[in-house]
């Protein structure tokens, strides 16, 4: 790091602290030239994730909308607000592994997807309000597919 003072590009790094939510490294760097002390800061760089709609406009992933939608098709339903966070973070790690830019079609499909795995009724709720699936035939495949497990599940015989 380029001395602020005399420009000279040694330094050693005298003192190391994590900020206390450990997103940043703070380090006191002391120049060799000049013997001057002086601070820098670590930080991790955020790429955004976007999200490609079928027009293609572009956007930034947007966990809120996504937990919203979720809470709407979860209504009723016996699941916890904080595992829709949890399956929001979860999906956005996923997306992200495969971004930096990925189609809203995909988003959709990844939330189905674990959304089948915490509640089938919300996931068959959710499909049906979701409108960015690209492919309609998609859209009525994952649908009825979704349904015919439900269906299978509430018919499944009870065992005592
Ligand atoms: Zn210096």
């Amino acid at each position: 790091m380029r001395c602020p003072v005399c420009g000279s590009f040694d330094d050693k790094v005298v003192d190391s602290r994590q900020s206390e939510d450990g997103t940043s490294i703070r380090r006191r760097r002391a120049c060799l030239g000049c013997q001057r002390r002086f601070t820098t800061f670590e930080r991790l760089e955020e790429v955004p994730l976007l999200v490609v709609k079928r027009s293609g406009d572009r956007e930034p992933f947007d966990a809120a909308k996504v937990v919203s939608g979720l809470a709407a098709a979860t209504k009723g339903r016996p699941v916890d607000p904080a595992q829709l966070e949890e399956l929001t973070a979860a999906v956005e790690e996923r997306l992200r592994a495969e971004g930096p830019e990925v189609a809203s079609n995909e988003v959709g499909r990844a939330v189905l997807e674990a959304l089948r795995g915490l509640d089938v009724v919300a996931a068959v709720r959710f499909a049906s309000v979701y409108k960015e699936f690209d492919d309609l035939a998609d859209f009525e495949r994952e649908l009825t597919e979704l349904t015919h497990s439900a269906l299978i599940k509430a018919t499944e015989p009870k065992r005592h």
